[in-house]
């Protein structure tokens, strides 16, 4: 007969590894059991790994999510909202394997990152989020059917935006202006240093410099983040400063997905610039940084904009059949500042 003991997870771990089947445990006799042991962050590696046996138990064994989606949970100390049950539990058990592969100062004992959550997206929303106010990893639902390839690299990605902020400014910032990069708010001052780097306002007057930053505004004027270009300037009249600036190259050529696309934007002085439609930011990048992410084989979403530049960089390093096709140098700035962290 069973008593309370024979549902500890030590007792359970080694039914398994004695091949025994754990056909009459229920998932109130696991989360009795997980109870039993202390909370996740200050989990032995005794029951990391007994969690782990069960985890890969309950995988080949269960057709029920539920078991791996409350081991998982338990393991690394974040809530996973209800619709994991949706989703096939084989993403879990990738996912765990991606964890292995970081310091646990990123995922399981980052305070950051509370739980995980799967939403549906509309497709120019992109296919994750992190938002750090309520720390929470979004991921699109979509995602799991449509691109089941990219939700590993996704999820490091999200992991990649929670430890960012964690990194000193001063040493983001300047690894940033290392590859070039510039974004700035549409503000006075914000589009003021953007055309600045774009040669200035040319033989603009006051009043048609007005006109442009009314106009630079009306192109980020839809409501919702989004992945597309934004709506043209409205009342551009004959001989209106909008039609000859370069501030309209720059639209023009800032195409929906505008990073897939960047060998065509606007160029001045060995930078690219673009608008993103996404932050609702106007932006600036080296050349030469366009040229190593396209020639090296890397997502050329990671030229959506700074942050995504981190982001996107942290989940190829922390990859290890991605990690080779960063520079030296990237991962040199990586072992440094954020192995570290
Ligand atoms: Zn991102």
């Amino acid at each position: 007969m069973d008593n309370t003991n024979s549902y500890s997870i030590s007792t359970l771990s080694q039914k398994v590894q004695s091949g025994l089947s754990l056909n009459n445990v229920d998932l109130d006799n696991l989360s009795l059991s997980l109870a039993q042991i202390s909370g996740s962050d200050k989990l032995s590696d005794y029951d990391k790994n007994n969690l782990k046996i069960l985890f890969d138990y309950f995988i080949v064994n269960s057709n029920d999510n539920v078991f791996n989606i409350t081991l998982f949970s338990k393991r690394f100390n974040k809530e996973l909202s209800s619709n994991w049950i949706d989703v096939p539990v084989s993403f879990l058990s990738s996912m765990w394997k991606s964890i292995e592969n970081i310091p646990s100062s990123h995922f399981e004992l980052n305070e950051n990152i509370k739980a995980i959550v799967i939403e549906s997206f509309g497709e120019s929303q992109g296919q994750g989020d992190y938002l750090s106010s309520i720390r929470q990893i979004i991921l699109s639902k979509e995602m799991f059917f449509d691109h089941p390839d990219d939700v590993v690299p996704l999820f490091l990605h999200e992991i990649g935006h929670a430890i960012r902020q964690k990194i000193s400014n001063e040493d983001i910032c300047s690894w940033y202006s290392s590859y070039g990069w510039y974004s700035s708010s549409d503000d006075d001052s914000g589009i003021e240093g953007w055309i600045g780097i774009m040669g200035g306002w040319d033989n603009l007057s006051a009043e048609q410099q007005i006109e442009i930053r009314r106009c630079i505004r009306e192109c980020f004027g839809v409501s919702e983040r989004t992945l597309t270009r934004g709506p043209a300037p409205q009342n551009i009249f004959l001989g209106h400063p909008w039609e000859s600036f370069k501030t309209k190259a720059v639209y023009d050529k800032t195409f929906d997905f505008w990073y897939e696309h960047l060998d065509q934007s606007y160029q001045y002085n060995g930078l690219v610039f673009f608008m993103n439609f996404y932050y609702k930011q106007l932006m600036a990048v080296s050349k030469s940084t366009v040229d190593l992410i396209y020639n090296s084989n890397i997502n050329k979403y990671s030229l959506m904009g700074p942050e995504e530049f981190f982001a996107e960089l942290y989940s190829y390093y922390y990859d290890p059949n991605q990690r080779a096709l960063l520079s030296k140098e990237i991962q040199i700035w990586f072992k440094i500042h954020v192995d570290t962290v």
